[in-house]
C-alpha cells in the first residue's frame, strides 16, 4: 500500500511496532559495513550541501531495510516519504509523488524490482537529471514537456536484486546488500526492544530467542512478544530462560528458528524427493506454497545455514539437515 509517511516516528502507521525502530546510525544494530560506509557518505553530502547519491538496499525479508531508509533521511535531516512498485501503476502515480518533494527529500521504493517498464523509464532521468519527460495529450497534437524536480534521493529496497533491470540498477551510486543478523547482534536487538517494552528479560533467555530468529529483526521482535505473553500469562513476567524454551516449543520454533513450513519442505525433500536434486516449481508444488515465497521467503536461510545446497539440477538437501531431522543420511 502507498504510505506517505515523514521521518517523524510518531507519525507511523503502527504506533506500537514503530516505537522499535532505530532512528539513528547509532541505534541501528549490526550491519557494520553499510553504516560505516553510509555514515561518511551522509557526512560528504552534507559537507557539499548536497542531496545523497541514490541507495539500492536489497537482501532477505525483514532485515531492516526500510528501517535503514528511516534512519537515512533522520540523519540527512529530510522527510521521507514511502511507497512500492506495485503502487506505482502510472507515470502520472510517479510524477505526482516526486513533483511533491521537498529539496533532498527521501524517496524510499519498496519491491522496487516490481515497477514497470513504462514507470522505469520515468523514473531515469528523474535520477539522472533531476527531471520528468511527461508526454500530454494524444496523437498528432500529444507533447512531451519537460518538469524540473528539487534534487532528491531515491533509496530502493528489493529482496531481489538480480530481477532489477540493468539500467535502473546502474542508475544507483550506493548499492548495499543486507546480511543476516549474527547472535550477538540480535541478542541486542531483543535486549533493546524488551527494554522498550518495559519487559524484563534475562540474558541467555534474550540469545535464545535470538538463535531462533534464523538472522532476522523482525523475527526476533515478533518472537520476543508472544515470549513475553508467556511470561506475563505462566509466570511473573519476567523473561526468563526456562519460560522462553517453553514458549518456543508452544510456538512450534525449533533450536535453530526453523517452523513447521521449514520442516515440511525439508521432510518433503528427505522423504518424497530422496534428498534431490529437486526443482524448485516441484518442490513448491508439493507442498502447496508458491515458487516465489520458497525462494524468497524460506529457501534464503536454509542455504545459508548449509541445510540446502543448489545446483544446476535443483535443490539438494545436505547431511547437516538430515541429521538436524534426526534421519539417516541416504546411501
Ligand atoms: P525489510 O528488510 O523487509 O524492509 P523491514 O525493514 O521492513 O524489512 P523492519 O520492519 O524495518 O524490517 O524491521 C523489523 C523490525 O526489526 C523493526 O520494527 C525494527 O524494530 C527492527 N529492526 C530492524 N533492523 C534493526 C536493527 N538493525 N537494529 C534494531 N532493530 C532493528
Amino acid at each position: 500500500t502507498d504510505r506517505v509517511i515523514s521521518s517523524d516516528v510518531t507519525s507511523y502507521d503502527e504506533p506500537f511496532e514503530e516505537t522499535l525502530r532505530p532512528d539513528t546510525l547509532g541505534s541501528y544494530i549490526g550491519q557494520g559495513q553499510i553504516k560505516e560506509n553510509l555514515s561518511i557518505f551522509i557526512q560528504a553530502a552534507q559537507l557539499r550541501e548536497e542531496s545523497l547519491d541514490h541507495v539500492l538496499l536489497y537482501g532477505p525479508p525483514g532485515l531492516g531495510k526500510t528501517t535503514l531508509a528511516a534512519v537515512i533521511a533522520n540523519e540527512m535531516g529530510v522527510q521521507i516519504r514511502m511507497t512500492s512498485g506495485p503502487a506505482i501503476e502510472r507515470p502520472g502515480d510517479l510524477a505526482a509523488i516526486v513533483s511533491a518533494l521537498e529539496p533532498g527529500d527521501v524517496l524510499f521504493i519498496d519491491e522496487i524490482h516490481r515497477l514497470n517498464r513504462a514507470i522505469e523509464e520515468v523514473l531515469y532521468p528523474a535520477m539522472e537529471d533531476f527531471c520528468l519527460d511527461i508526454v500530454v495529450g494524444k496523437g498528432p497534437s500529444a507533447k512531451s514537456i519537460r518538469l524540473d524536480l528539487p534534487p532528491f534521493t531515491l533509496i530502493g529496497a528489493t529482496t531481489r536484486a538480480g530481477s532489477l533491470s540493468a539500467p535502473l540498477r546502474d542508475r544507483f551510486g550506493v548499492l548495499a546488500r543486507l546480511e543476516y543478523y549474527d547472535e550477538d547482534a540480535l541478542t541486542s536487538i531483543v535486549t533493546r526492544s524488551s527494554r522498550l517494552f518495559q519487559a524484563a528479560i534475562d540474558l541467555r533467555a534474550a540469545s535464545e530467542i535470538a538463535r531462533r530468529s534464523r538472522g532476522t529483526p523482525r523475527i526476533a521482535n515478533r518472537l520476543l512478544k508472544r515470549v513475553r505473553d508467556y511470561a506475563q500469562v505462566r509466570g511473573d513476567g519476567i523473561i526468563t530462560e526456562a519460560l522462553a524454551n517453553e514458549a518456543l516449543e508452544l510456538l512450534q520454533v525449533d533450536k535453530r528458528g526453523l517452523d513447521h513450513i521449514d520442516h515440511k519442505l525439508i521432510h518433503a525433500m528427505a522423504e518424497r524427493f530422496r534428498g534431490g536434486p529437486v526443482g524448485l516449481d516441484t518442490l513448491a508444488a508439493s507442498i502447496g506454497e508458491e515458487p516465489a515465497t520458497i525462494e524468497e521467503v524460506y529457501e534464503p536461510y536454509l542455504l545459508q545455514i548449509g541445510f540446502i545446497q543448489r545446483t544446476p539440477r535443483g535443490r539438494v538437501l545436505t547431511p547437516l539437515a538430515y541429521s538436524h531431522l534426526g534421519l539417516p543420511v541416504p546411501e
